[in-house]
Formats: structure tokens, C-alpha cells, sequence
């Protein structure tokens, strides 16, 4: 079988004069250039000795250059292993060795420490920069494009993407050839992208968002996109004009609206925003509606399974759901103790299926039996619940729900309390250890700009509207929750900051 995913996503390029890439200071990378950029890293990596199901692990600054690697690897069939650019050599050390990586290219400035990573693990290490340029370039200068692309299997694997990993060993998710393509079909089709659409891109390409959801999509449709090296409100102002579409994690689309020049005449030509990796808040929603005249469309995924769910393109965008299952895509709410399925309406764990759903954790049978199971639902760990309507809402990770004195308390209940009150911008509920409870209840407050927060009046406020053991025991104001660069809050460094709170 001839390689799918090349075919599909990188092939069509070839013929394209047409820009592809455009980047924040003007510069145009056409179809044809990106594409003979392609082959010639593909040429470069079988050269330095990369077979089909090899790895290639990648911690390289966002550029054209580190987008072609992708491309490259998927052309020459090596598995392709992105890595975020914050992570320190000695957790690059960790996946280097963990997923056997054959050659390891990264930043130029930190090549002593990690050229000794590639040496123990017994890899190649080359380098390459914001620009391009390094080690890795050199050795390609001099080949062509002249690269018989290597055939895969659909069930061949593509990439492996590492599990952020905020509780114990971060895991290799294996996703194969057919897991991204059917989701970059579904998600071209319900998001109605075609060859005109300009993608406002300023997500990190390590992450399945920036990587898979965003360039998948936009390759697969033939589009093109403004490709930005991080969020820069400032840029995004300037090139909005140019773009038609954006997807953001919610933090973009708040700081967006911090800055008064988003409005609806700098955005009344856009047709669609696009939010996910973290929950948007259904107050952000509104407020963006009310501003732009613009309903985000929320989704949800992750990195084992691509995109399960999203809120329609026509229809009502429902604000704090994450719509519904994507077509091929079967969802199901059970018991996180039983497995079985829970009453219409009721909270449980997520379980999804369909050919988006990777192969498994990479030398982790056990991890991959606990969560895959042999039917081929995939246990989520996200507590969710359909509504009458069908529309998927997050209430929260099963491990962040808080068991206290035996009974559950889901945050999300508590936080939507708490975020609804006067002055207060966001919440986050925590359980943290309580010599009589086991876990207790606690919650970190942001109050929006300029308010001093009166807890007595939010303790007040929430008294009689939940259950006593799901109240908080405890509150703690803070200017900003802990979050990371997918903009999601970092429970676990808000539980080991309190953590001795209650004794
Ligand atoms: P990651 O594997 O880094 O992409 O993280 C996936 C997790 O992000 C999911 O399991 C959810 O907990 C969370 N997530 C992704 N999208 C959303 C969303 N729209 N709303 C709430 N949580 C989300």
C-alpha cells in the first residue's frame, strides 16, 4: 500500500505555487519549496541511516525547516517524535532512551548537553535553529529532492507523542498512519476547510493541537497558513486581516480580549475560531460572542486519541460543552469502578472508539491494557456526561476528582459556583490531604483585575447551594492559577503548594 498520509497530506503540495507557509515578517513559503524541502530531509534522514520504523525525535524551535522534518519522516516512514521545547536535557534524556531514537535533532545552543543524551542512548545528534539552520542543514544541502517516498501500511506507525505526564512516567503514545488521517478527514469535513482558508497558526508543533489538528487539517484541504513562532497578541492584531480562521487554546481567546482592538471590525471576516486542550470557560464564550459577534467552537481530544468530539459547525455552538461525538467516533459514559454504563445524564468516565484511537503506550503492555480495552474502548480518564440534547460536557480528570470522607465531589461542580460569583475570574478546586477526611476541599481564587475578593461573602454564597462535604474547607486567593504552555491548570503543582494545609 502506497504511503496514505504522504499522499494525502504532503503530496498535493508538489504542484502548488501558491503560498503555503507565510511567516510573521512577510516571507512566503510556496507549496513546491516546502514540499522539495520535504524530500530533501527525507533523502537526508535515509542517508544518515534512518530506516521505515526508525525514530526521529525533534526538539527544535517552530520553522518551516522543523514543520518539513514531519513531513520528511512521514515521506521516508520513520516514526516521528516531536519533544515541547521546554523540556530540560535530562527529560529529553528520558525519551531519547525510552523510545529508542535513532537521531535526535535539537537547538544548536544547547548542543553539549545534548549531543551527551544522543551519545549514551547511543544516537545521532545534529542541530538545527529558529532558522533553519545547523547541523542538520549541512547535511542536507547537498542532496535533492530526488526521494523515492516509502510505502507504509495504514496500521504503520507515524508518530509516537509523549503523554504530558503530570502523574508518574510520561507515556509514548503510538499513533499510526490511519489514526491521523481519519481524523484530519473528519475534522476538514465538519469544520468546512477548503484551499481559501488562511490559518492563524501560533499553537507549538510538538503538541497534537499544533502538530495534528492544525497542520493535518490545513495540509489535508490544501490551505494555507500564517505560521507563528508563539502567541503574540500584538502579531495576531496586525495578521488577523490576512486569516480566516484560527485555533487557540483558551488562553489565546482570553488575552485576546484583554486587548480592546479585538473587536468586531478586526474580526468581522473571519469564519471560524476554534478552541481546545483545556476547558473554555462558558464565561470566555460569551464574552467573546458579545465582542466579535463570534461563537467559539469548543472540541475535545487528546494526545492518545486525536479529536473525539466537537461542537457543530452549523448549529448551536452550546458555550462549556464540547458538542458532540465526531462521525466515526463512538462515546460512552461508564462507571469508573465497573465499567458499565452509567444512567442517560449521569457523570462517569469518557470511554471513546474509532479509527482515531492510537495503538497503544510504546513498551507499556500493562499501562495499554488498563486503558485500552480489548473491545477497543479507549478509558479516557475524563469525567464527562451527555445532556438530553447529546452535547458532551467535561466535568473534570478522574484524577483530579477529591474523595473526602468517602464521598465524591467533581471540581467542576464547585468551580462553575465559585466562577459565577461577582470579582471572581476563575477558580480551581483541589483536594489535599486532612487527617480526618483523607482529602478536603479546597479552592484557589483569581479575582478579576483590581477586586480585593471577600472570601466570608463567597463562602456565604455557595452554603446553600451544594452539599456540605463537597464546601470548601479552605480558600486561597492568588493573582494566576499555575498553567502550562497547552494553557491547562496544573492542579498537581496548586495540590504540592497547599499540601500541608490541613496537617
Ligand atoms: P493532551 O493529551 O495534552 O492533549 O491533553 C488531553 C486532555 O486535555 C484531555 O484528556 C482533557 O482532559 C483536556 N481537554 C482537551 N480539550 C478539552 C476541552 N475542550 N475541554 C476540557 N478539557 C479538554
Amino acid at each position: 500500500m502506497p504511503n496514505m498520509l504522504y499522499h494525502a497530506l504532503f503530496a498535493p503540495l508538489a504542484g502548488r505555487e501558491t503560498p503555503f507557509l507565510y511567516g510573521p515578517d512577510g516571507s512566503v513559503t510556496t507549496g513546491v519549496q516546502f514540499h522539495d524541502m520535504i524530500l530533501r530531509f527525507a533523502a537526508t534522514l535515509a542517508a544518515l541511516g534512518l530506516k521505515p520504523g526508525d525514530r526521529l525525535a525533534v526538539q527544535a524551535a517552530k520553522s518551516p525547516d522543523s514543520l518539513a522534518l514531519y513531513g520528511a519522516a512521514v515521506a521516508a516512514g520513520v516514526v516521528f517524535l516531536p519533544l515541547n521545547t521546554a523540556y530540560t536535557a535530562a527529560e529529553v534524556a528520558y525519551f531519547v532512551e525510552d523510545s529508542g531514537v535513532r537521531l535526535l535533532i535539537g537547538d544548536p545552543a544547547r548542543e553539549a548537553q545534548l549531543k551527551d543524551v544522543a551519545d549514551k542512548a547511543g544516537a545521532r545528534f545534529l542541530t538545527m535553529d529558529a532558522d533553519g539552520r545547523g547541523s542538520f542543514a549541512d547535511e542536507a544541502a547537498n542532496r535533492t529532492a530526488d526521494f523515492a517516498v516509502v510505502d507504509r501500511e495504514p496500521e504503520d506507525l507515524a508518530a509516537f507523542l509523549y503523554t504530558s505526564g503530570t502523574t508518574g512516567r510520561s507515556k509514548g503514545a503510538m499513533l499510526s498512519q490511519r489514526n491521523l488521517l481519519s481524523n484530519a478527514e473528519v475534522l476538514v469535513d465538519q469544520w468546512r476547510f477548503t484551499e481559501k482558508d488562511v490559518l492563524l497558526h501560533a499553537l507549538p508543533i510538538f503538541h497534537t493541537h499544533g502538530l495534528f489538528v492544525a497542520s493535518n487539517v490545513i495540509l489535508l484541504a490544501r490551505a494555507s497558513m500564517i505560521f507563528l513562532p508563539t502567541f503574540d497578541p500584538e502579531v495576531i492584531v496586525r495578521l488577523m486581516p490576512r486569516a480566516t480562521t484560527m485555533m487557540g487554546v483558551p488562553t489565546f481567546y482570553t488575552r485576546l480580549l484583554d486587548d480592546s482592538r479585538f473587536d468586531r471590525e478586526l474580526t468581522g471576516h473571519m469564519r471560524l475560531f476554534i478552541s481546545g486542550s483545556a476547558p473554555l470557560l462558558a464565561e470566555t464564550h460569551v464574552a467573546f460572542g458579545a465582542r466579535t459577534g463570534h461563537k467559539i467552537l469548543e472540541r475535545y481530544g487528546m494526545t492518545e486519541t486525536n479529536m473525539n468530539t466537537s461542537n457543530p459547525y452549523d448549529g448551536e455552538r452550546r458555550a462549556g460543552t464540547v458538542g458532540f461525538p465526531l462521525p466515526g467516533v463512538e462515546l460512552r459514559i461508564t462507571d469508573p469502578a465497573t465499567g458499565e454504563a452509567v444512567p442517560n445524564g449521569e457523570p462517569g468516565m469518557i470511554e471513546v472508539r474509532g479509527p482515531n484511537v492510537f495503538q497503544g503506550y510504546w513498551q507499556m503492555p500493562e499501562k495499554t491494557k488498563e486503558e485500552l480495552r480489548d473491545n477497543g474502548f479507549f478509558i479516557t480518564g475524563d469525567i464527562g456526561q451527555v445532556d438530553a440534547d447529546g452535547y458532551v460536557s467535561i466535568v473534570g480528570r478522574q484524577k483530579d476528582l477529591i474523595i473526602t470522607g468517602g464521598y465524591n465531589v467533581y471540581p467542576k461542580e464547585i468551580e462553575t459556583i465559585f466562577d459565577e460569583q461577582p470579582g471572581v475570574l476563575e477558580s480551581a478546586v483541589i483536594g489535599l490531604p486532612h487527617p480526618d477526611f483523607g482529602e478536603a476541599v479546597a479552592c484557589v481564587l483569581v479575582p478579576e483585575k483590581g477586586v480585593a475578593l471577600d472570601t466570608s461573602l463567597l463562602v456565604e454564597a455557595i452554603r446553600d447551594r451544594v452539599a456540605r462535604f463537597k464546601q470548601p474547607k479552605a480558600l486561597f486567593v492568588v493573582d494566576a492559577l499555575p498553567r502550562n504552555t497547552m494553557g491547562k491548570v496544573q492542579k498537581n503543582v496548586l495540590r504540592d503548594t497547599y499540601r500541608t494545609h490541613f496537617g
